[in-house]
């Protein structure tokens, strides 16, 4: 095992490769932007280097400088994380002439799978099935109307270097593909430097659901099982459980050896996701595989038992995986919530400001991997993500039961958060009966981001009971009544009565 790993990362993601570090014994080297100076994976470090200002492009995606940092303090390896710099080719690449360890595939295997194009031709090659499309750039507008005939509306623009959702438009109509074309290209220049777009037929109504791989050095190839991340905003990720209410073992089976193969066709190791749509009738089309951990990978964590973290190290040191296939079955329920600073009664606005109180849920089967602490500023120079709430149970309702309380507990005081919308899915019927697919919360999402519904009129009555007597010892002004007017005085002074009357309960 490594001695020294520097982390090229920042909030939970750096904190969560820090524990895997000091659960290895290793020590981690943090790195870190002014705007970070004091926060919680800094100090959680064995060591730590300012890399510069808070923009990202003067940081944490300052890969020369990264690689200097590792170097100078005796680091052997360099865990990316996920974003920044995990899934940049050139920088796998320099970090291994520099004579250090990429935890993470060869830059080779980012390269096969970092163009969606490419990707979906590996595929292909392995008899994976991928979704109806192309295989290479638009060249323009006439292509584009030529290949949507042939696959029929809608059909979908997709940016050939694309994440997070960008540079995808859906297309339902002939005479709007070509503004959609220029506006899609527009934004993945801005986005990849790379305007490269291709058209895929949109699917209506199926599940995300995806499969993680882990390779050694050796020759070993395993899955995971499944994740599903149907709960899309956006094409965005909101919350992600596994194992899926859509696939039975037999499917799972097959997803799994679809992906293994893949993988191998792109010459993988380490940890890596393949991301496929399954229609209604359980057939499955490859989407793209990220070749990074990614944020929801704790879900896949608690049903395995598998430390996907503790992993990536391990494989990168040259260890051999010790898991045969047919022992790696999911057991239980999880769940993950993404707690963003975003107000959900907004269109889902970024919130920024200081996080002036923090209480963190606890209790059996709950997980926090958060970024942030009391007094952590949260600003728009980084992610809006926050930290991920993750639940396990025994069954999918117990574990949504278990994260609706969890979610209870979670409170943020300073910045507007997702937590509210988490309860509200958490509650809706729908979501508890697993009918979810990834147009879902598009349909459902004004009603689940209401302003929550005031607590019932008892509770509402306990409430204000307690306001007020506190006001009125901190006041000291309780007079005792006298009798004449104890009957009447009580009717108005109870505040009980007075909320109980409010609320039409007398
Ligand atoms: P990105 O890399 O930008 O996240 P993906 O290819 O992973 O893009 O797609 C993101 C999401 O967009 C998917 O999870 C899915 O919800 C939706 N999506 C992608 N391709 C299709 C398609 N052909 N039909 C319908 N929805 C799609």
């Amino acid at each position: 095992m490594f001695a020294k790993v520097l982390v090229a990362n920042r909030g939970e993601i750096a904190l969560r490769v820090i524990r895997a570090c000091r659960e290895l014994g290793v020590a981690s080297v943090a790195v870190y932007s002014e705007a970070d100076a004091r926060a919680p994976h800094v100090r959680e470090a064995d060591e730590a280097v300012l890399l510069g200002p808070a923009p990202s492009s003067e940081s944490y995606l300052r890969g020369d400088a990264i690689i200097a940092a590792a170097k100078r303090v005796g680091a052997e390896a360099v865990h990316p994380g996920y974003g920044f710099l995990s899934e940049r080719e050139w920088f796998a690449r320099a970090v291994r002439d520099a004579g250090l360890v990429f935890v993470g595939p060869p830059a080779e295997a980012i390269a096969a799978m970092g163009s969606k194009t490419a990707a979906r031709e590996l595929a292909i090659a392995a008899g994976t099935p991928v979704v109806p499309g192309t295989t290479t750039a638009l060249r323009d507008a006439a292509e584009a109307e030529d290949v949507a005939e042939r696959f029929g509306y809608p059909v979908l623009l997709k940016a050939a270097a694309g994440g997070g959702g960008k540079g995808m438009r859906v297309v339902h109509r002939r005479e709007d593909l070509a503004p959609a074309l220029a506006s899609a290209q527009r934004e993945a220049r801005n986005a990849f430097g790379d305007d490269a777009v291709y058209v895929e037929k949109y699917i209506v109504g199926p599940r995300h659901v995806e499969i993680q791989v882990l390779g050694d050095h050796h020759g070993t190839m395993l899955h995971l099982g499944e994740r599903e991340c149907s709960v899309q905003r956006r094409h965005q990720k909101m919350i992600e459980e596994a194992p899926s209410v859509a696939v039975s073992p037999e499917l799972r089976a097959r997803m799994g050896a679809a992906a293994v193969a893949a993988a191998r066709a792109a010459g993988y190791t380490n940890a890596g996701t393949c991301e496929f749509l399954l229609d209604s009738d359980g057939a499955f089309y490859f989407l793209e595989m990220n070749t990074r951990i990614q944020v929801e990978h704790p879900v896949t964590e608690l049903v395995t038992g598998i430390d996907l973290v503790q992993w990536q190290l391990r494989i990168a040191a040259g260890e051999r995986l010790p898991f045969a296939q047919e022992t790696i079955t999911p057991r239980g329920w999880a769940i993950e919530c993404r707690i963003t600073s975003e107000d959900p009664a907004n269109g889902f606005l970024p919130s920024t400001g200081q996080v002036q109180y923090l209480h963190v849920p606890a209790g059996p089967g709950v997980r926090w991997d958060g970024g942030i602490e009391t007094g952590s500023e949260i600003t728009l120079h980084y992610d809006p993500m926050l930290a991920k709430l993750i639940a396990w149970a025994p069954d999918r309702a117990q574990a949504i039961a278990r994260m609706h309380r969890a979610l209870l507990e979670l409170t943020i005081e300073g910045v507007d958060t997702s937590r509210d919308f988490h309860l509200r899915v958490m509650e809706d019927s729908e979501f508890r009966d697993g009918a979810i697919e990834i147009q879902w919360l598009e349909r459902r999402l004004a009603d689940l981001t209401a302003a929550p519904p005031p607590p019932d009129g008892v509770l509402r009555a306990a409430i204000a009971a307690v306001l007020l007597a506190e006001r009125e010892r901190k006041t000291r002004r309780v007079t005792p009544r006298s009798d004449a007017h104890a009957g009447a005085a009580s009717e108005v002074a109870t505040p009980w009565l007075q909320v109980a009357r409010r609320e039409g309960l007398r």
